[in-house]
Formats: C-alpha cells, sequence, structure tokens
C-alpha cells in the first residue's frame, strides 16, 4: 500500500490555498533587492504595527519559555471590556482562520451543507470540504453577497452560513439592515458566522454583539492581522454567546494562540488612535488607486476594504508583468481571471503600482 491510499481520501481532494508570493522569492526569482521589492498581495497593513503592539511584544519575549496562558484570559478579559461582553463570550485562534476550522470541527458533519457566496473568502469551503461537508456556492450579483439569494439556499441540511463583510477579494459589503433582516429570518438550525477582517475599514461596522447577546447562533469573527497589521504572529478572536463559544474552546488546541501574539494583540487594542490613522491613510489611498485606474482607462470594483479589484483583462499576465518590476499583487482563480486584487499600499507604493500599470497598458497598445 502507498502512502496516499493510506490517506484519508478528502486530503487528497483539498484544494490547495494559493497565499501571496513572498518577497523574499520575488527578490531572489527576478533580481531585486529585498528593500525593492513591493507586496500588495496580502491585505496587510503597509504601516506596520503599532509601535505599544510592538514594545508589549518586546516585553512578552522575556518569557517564551512559559507557556502561554491557554485560554488568552488577559486578552479576552480587554475584549470584553472594549465590547460590553463577558471574558466567557470570547476564543482566541491562530488566526481567524483557525476559528473557521474550530466552527467547522464542533458543527460539520459529512452530509451537512454550508451556504457561501460564490467569490467569498475561499477559505469557508477549504474547511467545510475537510469535513466532508457539501458546499453550496451561492451567486453574488454585482460581485455582492445576495443575501436573499442566500436564505433561498438553506435546506434542512444547512448548517453554517458564512458571510464575510467586507468580502474578500470583493471588497464589497452588505448593508446593516440587510444583515439584520437575515439573521433573524435564519431557521433554528442554522449557525450564522459574520467574518468581520475587514470591519475596521468601515465607516459604520455592522453590530452583531446584541445577537451575541440574545443568545443567537451567531458567531462574529475578527483578526489583528489587518488593520492591526500582526499578520504574521497569527492571531485572531471569535466572539458568540458563552454557549457558542464554549462549544469552540472544547475543539482548540491547549495552547492555540502563542503568549507573543496575545500580548502584542492586548498593545494593539490599546492603540486606537493608529487604528485611527490607519483607516484614515486607507481610505485616502483607497481614493488614489481609484481614481489613477480611472485616468488610464481601467474599471475597479468599489470596495470598503484595504484592497480592490481591477479590472486589468487578462489578470495572470499582468500580474506576470508587475512581477518582473518588483510588484507582488494578486491573481485571482478562474470565476475572476480577469481581475487583480491589489492591497492598498502608502502613497509610494500605490503611486508605483499604478505607473506600473500604466506602462504595462501602454506596451500591451504598441504590441498588437
Ligand atoms: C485575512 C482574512 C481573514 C483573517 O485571516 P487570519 O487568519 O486572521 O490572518 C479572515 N477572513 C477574511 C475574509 C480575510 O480576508
Amino acid at each position: 500500500m502507498n502512502l496516499p491510499e493510506l490517506a484519508n481520501p478528502r486530503i487528497l481532494e483539498q484544494p490547495i490555498y494559493q497565499p501571496g508570493k513572498p518577497i523574499e522569492q520575488v527578490a531572489r526569482e527576478h533580481g531585486f533587492d529585498v528593500g525593492e521589492v513591493c507586496k500588495l498581495a496580502s491585505n496587510e497593513n503597509p504601516w506596520g504595527s503599532s509601535p505599544l503592539a510592538m514594545e508589549a511584544g518586546r516585553q512578552a519575549l522575556q518569557a517564551i519559555f512559559l507557556y502561554p496562558e491557554g485560554s488568552g484570559l488577559a486578552l479576552r478579559e480587554k475584549l470584553a471590556q472594549i465590547h460590553g461582553l463577558d471574558a466567557n463570550q470570547f476564543i482566541l485562534g491562530n488566526g481567524s482562520n483557525e476559528i473557521i476550522e474550530l466552527l467547522g470541527h464542533v458543527f460539520l458533519q459529512p452530509g451537512d451543507e454550508v451556504v457561501v457566496g460564490e467569490h467569498a473568502f475561499v477559505v469557508y469551503k477549504l474547511v467545510a470540504l475537510l469535513m466532508g461537508a457539501k458546499v453550496v456556492e451561492v451567486e453574488m450579483p454585482r460581485l455582492t453577497h445576495d443575501l436573499n439569494l442566500m436564505w433561498q439556499s438553506i435546506t434542512d441540511r444547512t448548517k453554517l452560513v458564512f458571510l464575510p463583510s467586507p468580502n474578500n477579494p470583493t471588497g464589497t459589503a452588505n448593508t446593516a439592515q440587510e444583515i439584520d433582516s437575515f439573521v433573524r429570518s435564519l431557521p433554528e438550525h442554522v449557525v450564522f458566522c459574520l467574518d468581520e477582517a475587514y470591519a475596521e475599514y468601515l465607516e459604520e461596522p455592522f453590530d452583531l454583539r446584541p445577537y451575541a447577546r440574545e443568545g443567537r447562533k451567531v458567531l462574529g469573527m475578527r483578526t489583528f492581522s489587518k488593520i492591526y497589521g500582526l499578520a504574521g504572529l497569527r492571531i485572531g478572536y471569535g466572539y458568540g454567546s458563552p454557549e457558542m463559544i464554549g462549544l469552540l474552546q472544547q475543539a482548540r488546541q491547549p495552547f492555540n494562540a502563542n503568549s507573543v501574539a496575545q500580548a502584542c494583540a492586548i498593545g494593539a487594542l490599546g492603540d486606537s488612535d493608529w487604528v485611527e490613522t490607519c483607516r484614515r491613510r486607507n481610505r485616502a489611498g483607497l481614493e488614489q488607486i481609484r481614481v489613477g485606474c480611472s485616468a488610464i482607462g481601467l474599471e475597479v470594483v468599489p470596495s470598503q476594504a484595504n484592497f480592490l479589484l481591477v479590472k486589468v483583462g487578462d489578470g495572470k499576465a499582468v500580474f506576470e508583468k508587475l512581477l518582473a518590476r518588483g510588484i507582488i499583487t494578486r491573481p485571482m482563480s478562474q470565476a475572476l481571471s480577469e481581475f487583480l486584487r491589489i492591497s492598498i499600499g502608502t502613497e509610494e507604493q500605490n503611486e508605483r503600482v499604478l505607473l506600473a500599470l500604466e506602462q504595462i497598458l501602454q506596451q500591451d497598445s504598441t504590441d498588437t
């Protein structure tokens, strides 16, 4: 018997997540110094992380020979204070991606159905497939989640519904009114997960906390990877009713969130000025890219996050041409192959990607 024959067949069929290309690899392959490469591929914070977060991390390094406090009580207490919930309404994850996996472990069995948008963040689908659940992909007219269509896709076998708002990679968000009526209309046997990875970029994010307080079957998920600038540490959290969180706690590994990450997250939460500055700069950057693209005749999908989809024609080809200029963006899969996802960078980085796009377009038009 060979090794793959011994494997869970679902592992053999599992689609592979394609992350943004690392800076070092692009530098090596295209002959740049690391400092010359500009990465606008993973929606990281181009301004780095809060100085308060980094200071907290330096302090925490003194004690990395000790195991972390398993449940992350100090961070959960801080979150409880900020959100007006109890500490037992929060669970930490090794990135919020881990929380998605925990949802799968807690709720999914083979034959269950998971409802997602056709262009939703892909990790929901990966987790559902791994658990042997059926993924029901719902059309997204104008690249936005259509909550009526999603509601119509719910059956007796539906266990989980995921809504990322704003969504990655489309950048589109749903209104508070839409989300409210959707949540209230869900049948008793369905768990609703609102992925708020980009909520801090919204002017008025939807407030899921009242639903968690009412004990509804909802889970909100947030991350420190995006506006908080801690993507390398892998820390995120989920919140919901104490019952919901209790079930998720049962499924996690004993020390899933590391001590340095917990400390940095507490530091980051104490620096709301930093978050506000990044939100403001991001909004200016979105506008810069939108205006710049329009000036060279490129359509963009209106975004409420820290990235946007640009319609470039042959996404893979333009991705490669940008790589050759030391700029990493994110090509899309088949369904969105005309688009490229570009994360908002610093003003300088945005300028650089716009100039490169203009040159590529000009070159393409003289070639034909
Ligand atoms: C980036 C992102 C996440 C969070 O990822 P982490 O595991 O916390 O780094 C979750 N959902 C969406 C939609 C994202 O884009």
